[in-house]
């Protein structure tokens, strides 16, 4: 697969709530940091795919619209942030459904795309995809083929695949979150920490080698381009979560914007429209983990 451009995704949604405290009301600086990239997107004439959380869209529903008319995709990121694994399937079921029903009332188009709150399909929750395309979602971007504490399913393809999910035939795209092979590992180079701190010229190089095989998916939050924001945070953090979100913050905007400028960039919705997708099949159960010599696939047939 040849991808020309750079799928440039935007995960919507509020920082305190995101990250410190799930129960925390969506805030006002939310939408002023959407606000920001929404001018910034226009000023770039760029149109990204933007994954919304449903409790951001709920309070903010004016700017879910006025992304959607300016070309933006509206994805979805679920409707309340928690992580997969800390759900169970038919707590995941509820959370999918509700925040697509809500987004596509909203914009009267059809949610196609779903990420998880902190990129959280691991292993143990790849009976996530089968429910994703129960419900009617086309692709998912929520894997990261890497070694983390936190997330990542290192043996996980690199590469975009179509991923058969049941018997029936039905089945997912799962576009990976990009990552490059270096030193025997696969590091993420798709925005975040590694972003940040490698010198342009290097994301650059790597940036380029991705768009000649697998592609290439940036990532980011508009929290990310408001380097105050976290002297603004109502709320006492950790200096390790000052550090981890801040360090650096300052060079996201014009690394973004010299990013575009180079590179251009497109929504997976365009992506997918062209006709020379061609994508290997997998098929599910053959990463489902094995429980006590049962496969999850047999646990989880009864959900
Ligand atoms: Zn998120």
């Amino acid at each position: 697969m040849v991808q020309h451009q750079p799928v440039i995704t935007i995960d919507v949604e509020d920082w305190i709530q995101s990250v410190l405290d799930r129960e925390y009301p969506i805030t006002e600086a939310g939408l002023r940091n959407m606000e920001g990239m929404l001018e910034r997107l226009e000023r770039l004439k760029l149109k990204a795919t933007t994954f919304v959380l449903g409790k951001f869209a709920e309070a903010h529903p004016a700017m879910i619209r006025r992304l959607h008319e300016f070309g933006c995709e509206i994805a979805s990121h679920g409707y309340g942030h928690v992580e997969t694994f800390r759900q169970t399937p038919s707590e995941f079921r509820a959370d999918v459904q509700r925040a697509k029903h809500l987004l596509e009332d909203i914009t009267g188009a059809e949610v196609k795309g779903y990420r998880a709150p902190v990129f959280s399909i691991v292993r143990d929750s790849l009976w996530a995809l089968r429910i994703l395309a129960e419900t009617g979602h086309r692709y998912d971007v929520s894997i990261f083929p890497i070694h983390h504490p936190r997330y990542g399913i290192p043996e996980w393809p690199t590469e975009p695949r179509c991923v058969l999910v049941d018997q029936e035939g039905r089945s997912i795209l799962v576009f990976p979150n990009t990552t490059f092979p270096l030193f025997g590992r696969n590091w993420p180079i798709g925005g975040g920490g590694y972003f940040r701190l490698f010198p342009y010229g290097v994301s650059r190089f790597m940036m380029r080698e991705r768009l000649k095989n697998s592609g290439y998916i940036f990532y980011c939050h508009p929290y990310e381009f408001n380097s105050h924001e976290l002297d603004e945070v109502p709320v006492p953090m950790s200096l390790k979560v000052r550090l981890h979100q801040g360090l650096w913050r300052s060079r996201i905007p014009s690394r973004f914007e010299r990013m575009v400028r180079e590179f251009g960039g497109q929504t997976f919705d365009e992506m997918l429209n062209r006709n020379d997708l061609k994508l290997r099949t997998v098929h599910l159960k053959d990463y489902l983990p094995r429980i006590g010599g049962q496969s999850a696939r047999d646990l989880h047939r009864a959900t």
